[in-house]
């Protein structure tokens, strides 16, 4: 299942999405990130009480900012949370 997490704007719209089927539940991506945006929960659609990755509830209002620092995508592509997450459960929407 893919999570959205994110809003809108004027500007433009600031998604991520984190495929759970995809996602081990590593933790890469909360390493790898310098703005933790991410944190790793027990999976609430899992009977096998797997982890799977979240957005953090504090960060969602304004992902555009907190990643700021690492983008546009192509002058540090990729990005590291792309780039840690070898699954590929994680997708940017701008
Ligand atoms: S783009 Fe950078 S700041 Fe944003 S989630 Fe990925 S690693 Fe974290
Ligand atoms: S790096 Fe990918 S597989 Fe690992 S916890 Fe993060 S989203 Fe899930």
């Amino acid at each position: 299942m893919k999570a959205n997490y994110g809003y809108k704007d004027g500007s433009g719209e600031y998604y991520i999405t984190i495929d759970s089927d995809l996602c081990t539940g590593c933790g890469s991506c909360v390493t790898a990130c310098p703005a933790e945006v991410f944190t790793v929960v027990a999976d609430e659609f899992s009977l096998d009480d797997e982890q799977v990755a979240i957005v953090a509830e504090a960060q969602r209002n304004k992902l555009k900012y907190a990643c700021a620092p690492c983008k546009p995508v192509g002058e540090r592509s990729p990005l590291p949370c792309v780039a840690a997450c070898r699954p590929g459960a994680i997708e940017h929407s701008w």
